[in-house]
């Protein structure tokens, strides 16, 4: 969601006929996307901000803004700490960052703009300019906000409730970025699979907007994250068995395997359901890839506890996981059980052990794969490896290539690729053959809705 964001805020500041620089010494404007979900990422932005104090003292005409989750929650105080910003905007508004540069630059002082969507009535700004850093792949928003109240997140305070975006728009930003040469899509949103109850009770809604998509000329691969597993319901599953677009890629975050925990964590499922949801998918969808995110260290967790998150984990046999140290966030239950915070060093070897269990059942996976023929859409020059290109499976598997040609002929282009051998978070394979290229219809950056 923040990466869509970013290239939406790049799309809106590119409108206005700025051009984006890597060099801060070039730099007219400096924007920060930040994200709060995590101590570690409040910490980070607040050190690269001051960073930027003594040039912002050298050059006094350098715009600075901050906007993203962070904006949303430390709003004036971002300010406060730092008076040389120029710009707070939140996640809602991101669409009148340019505005207000020009308003801050005007007025000579700083500005603070951050909407709360249910308390000022502020609709998200879906349509933007966006300038997309792939031209073949493409995040779409369908969905902002949570109505979920898990105990360890933020995301509701900071992004407010569900709102869904209108399943016309969708289809009209799908249908531009299929004529613009994508080919690829991922649906974004906190949870996917309630979006459009704000709209309607009818339901299943998520199912049809996959139907709708799946439809548009020119899609080929459509993927979506993240389903929230107490709402991830069979019509689902069959939408992604039947409709060939779909991915046979699921992340289904289990977050612990501990009922208690699960319960604490107000998650709204037990251990015995999730299982029961994976193998009504794996039932359901042929070679499929799940993934996960676990927090190991919630406050309270006990050995026992963490026993039970180690048995789901093998019991599913996940094809991989984003494992995360739990992390107190102000403003959430999960903050105020600090009588309860487990020891880090404890936290620290289950950590560890979690890392073990899900690099086991990810290496089997993966070399169930090798000796296969894969479907592989090439994304660029491997980052592991200069000499190889780097591109994704439908099952999400990054795949490692080894290559003849000239690799700006590949980028973008569906290739299968042999694959020879896999490690615990990629494969690597040798290009067998290529798919002519994509039809691009319209050159970026696009304007969308
Ligand atoms: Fe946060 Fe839970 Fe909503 Fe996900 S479902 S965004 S974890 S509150």
């Amino acid at each position: 969601m923040n990466l869509n964001d970013s290239e939406r805020i790049a799309g809106v500041l590119e409108a206005r006929n700025m051009t984006q620089t890597d060099d801060l010494d070039e730099a007219d404007v400096v924007v920060f996307n930040t994200c709060c979900i995590r101590e570690n990422a409040d910490n980070k932005f607040y050190g690269q901000l001051s960073r930027l104090k003594p040039l912002k003292a050298s050059r006094p005409g350098l715009q600075i803004a901050v906007g993203g989750c962070l904006a949303q929650k430390d709003r004036a105080e971002i300010i406060a700490r730092a008076p040389y910003v120029d710009v707070v905007f939140g996640t809602h508004n991101l669409g009148r960052v340019a505005d207000l540069l020009d308003q801050a630059l005007a007025q000579g002082t700083s500005v603070v703009e951050v909407l709360d969507a249910v308390e000022d009535g502020g609709e998200p700004i879906f349509s933007t300019p966006v300038v997309r850093e792939s031209q073949h792949s493409s995040w779409v928003t369908i969905q902002v906000g949570c109505n979920n109240s898990c105990a360890f997140c933020i995301v509701p305070q900071v992004r407010g409730g569900e709102i869904s975006r209108p399943i016309d728009e969708i289809g009209r930003e799908v249908q531009g970025l299929a004529k613009s040469g994508v080919s690829e899509i991922t649906l974004l949103g906190q949870n996917v699979n309630s979006y459009g109850r704000d709209i309607t009770r009818r339901s299943p809604l998520f199912s049809n907007l996959l139907e709708q998509v799946s439809n548009i000329d020119g899609i080929r691969r459509v993927r979506f994250t993240s389903p929230h597993p107490k709402d991830f319901r069979v019509d689902t599953a069959r939408a992604m068995a039947d409709l060939g677009p779909v991915c046979e890629h699921l992340h289904l975050p289990l977050q612990s395997g501990s009922d208690s925990v699960l319960a604490a964590m107000r998650r709204g499922y037990s251990a015995r359901k999730f299982l029961e949801k994976v193998t009504m998918a794996r039932a359901s969808i042929d070679d499929l890839a799940i993934t996960t995110d676990i927090i190991v260290g919630f406050p309270g967790e006990t050995d026992a506890d963490f026993e039970a998150t180690l048995q789901v984990a093998s019991e599913v046999g996940f094809d991989g996981a984003f494992t995360f140290i739990f992390s107190p966030r102000p403003g959430t239950r999960a903050f105020d059980m600090v009588g309860d915070f487990v020891d880090p060093d404890v936290v620290s070897e289950r950590f560890e052990r979690l890392k073990v269990v899900i690099d086991r059942s990810a290496l089997q996976r993966h070399q169930a794969r090798v000796g296969r023929l894969e479907e592989v859409l090439v994304d660029g020059v491997s980052k592991k490896d200069q000499s190889k290109l780097s591109g994704r499976t439908r099952q999400n598997k990054l795949v490692h290539i080894s290559f003849n040609g000239f690799e700006e002929e590949l980028i973008g282009r569906y290739a299968q690729v042999a694959i020879d051998s896999a490690a615990p978070h990629f494969l690597r394979g040798t290009l067998v053959s290529l798919e002519p290229p994509q039809r691009a219809r319209r050159s970026l950056p696009v304007l969308v809705g």
